[in-house]
């Protein structure tokens, strides 16, 4: 019935783990759900406000299809500030969400059976829009830090690109200068390209954001993309962007006008008063996070679950291999207690002793999941 292109996609495991515990909830179930990696914030006023607003003045019609040239300019001045990165509003695409920015990308990267490196456990979506690109993922390994551990030994003739996660879903890992010019010496020295996803940039408690496209040498082979639903707490909003140089931005371009048309018009107004308006919110978010992340850390060690501190995002990644794996754990953890986490297989092979917990919850509810996880495994 379906096309062979398409008979290798699975399902998003996390967007299906959110479905089963909001369908438990529903049914009147105490469920904690720790399995989709959604900010439990509502999204600040004044960019709601921003939004009732464009709608008021009447920005319900198309607009061209990488954007509102305002929010393209906010967005290539947020790059210079806070990034280092120089580009024109013309070099960078608004798109509905970061995961149309990677797919896009994609499509315009990658040549049929041409390779996408991918660092050791990498969020859910990656492989199968490689694989809508007619691609192929090869892993590269990590070690216990979640750290490339031999990304040469990744490369191919066959491979195109190399694409980074930093501050990572699923491990939380935050790589350094010296892991991120490494990725840079193998691209220019193997002639590839880098996807940066740079989603969690602000949501970091250890170690600081570098962005691979400020690096010397990566100006023509990067292509960075970041959205607003993490750190403004937008999920719903739909809105990302992705920054790249001309001549593949020629093609997202055509992509997206064959497509999507564009992201949503009052909602670019909103992204628009996101990056020019007030960041203290995303600063009290930050910090909350940091609460919880060290909460859930010190819970679960108590209970003997081994686990690295994460640097960044939202999410802890422990390796519970003596509890007989992901799977088995996190199917034990839903059944017996209501707690819903994410196996750690849905993020590549390297992830299967593992299970994501996602902390974008509150700390009443980190505390009763951390009893309820004591009871059935202490
Ligand atoms: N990249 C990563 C690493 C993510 O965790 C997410 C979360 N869904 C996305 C991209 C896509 O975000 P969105 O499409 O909501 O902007
Ligand atoms: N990025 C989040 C997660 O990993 C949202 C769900 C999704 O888009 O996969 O849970």
């Amino acid at each position: 019935m379906v096309s062979s292109r398409l008979a290798s996609i699975p399902e998003s495991t996390t967007m299906k783990i959110s479905a089963m515990a909001k369908k438990l909830k529903a049914a009147g179930l105490d469920v904690i759900d720790m399995g989709l990696g959604e900010p439990d914030f509502d999204t600040p006023r004044n960019i709601c406000e921003a939004a009732i607003k464009s709608l008021r003045r009447g920005n319900t019609h198309y607009v061209p299809a990488n954007g509102i040239p305002e929010l393209r300019t906010a967005i290539a001045e947020k790059l210079y500030d806070e990034n280092g990165i120089e580009v024109s509003p013309d070099d960078v695409a608004v798109t509905p969400g970061a995961k149309m920015a990677i797919f896009v990308a994609l499509q315009a990267l990658l040549n049929e059976g041409e390779e996408c490196v991918l660092i050791g456990p990498s969020w859910v979506s990656y492989e199968p829009c490689v694989n809508f690109a007619g691609g192929r993922v090869r892993w590269a390994p990590v070690n216990d830090e979640f750290m490339p551990s031999d990304l040469a030994g990744a490369i191919t003739e066959k491979t195109r690109l190399i694409l980074v996660n930093s501050p990572s879903n699923p491990t939380g890992a935050v790589f350094g200068r010296r892991v991120l010019e490494e990725v840079r010496d193998l691209a220019v020295d193997h002639d590839l390209f880098v996807i940066s996803d740079e989603i969690y940039e602000k949501i970091i408690y250890e170690g600081v954001h570098f962005s691979i496209g400020a690096f010397p040498g990566m100006e023509d082979r990067t292509v960075t993309v970041n959205g607003f639903s993490k750190c403004y707490a937008m999920t719903g909003w739909r809105l990302g962007y992705v920054v790249a140089p001309p001549e593949i931005m020629r093609w997202v371009g055509r992509i997206l006008s064959h497509s999507v048309s564009h992201a949503v018009t009052f909602v670019q107004w909103a992204g628009v008063e996101a990056l020019r308006g007030p960041q203290d919110e995303t600063g009290s978010m930050v910090a909350e996070f940091r609460a919880r992340r060290d909460l859930l850390i010190s819970g679960l060690r108590d209970i003997g679950i081994k686990c690295t501190l994460p640097g960044g995002a939202f999410y802890v990644f422990p390796d519970v291999s003596e509890y007989g794996g992901g799977d088995e754990f996190s199917s034990k953890l839903l059944s017996d207690v209501m707690v819903a986490v994410t196996p750690g297989s849905a993020f590549g092979p390297d992830g299967s002793d593992h299970v994501r917990i996602s902390y974008a919850t509150s700390q009443e509810r980190l505390k009763e999941a951390l009893d309820r996880m004591a009871g059935v495994l202490g």
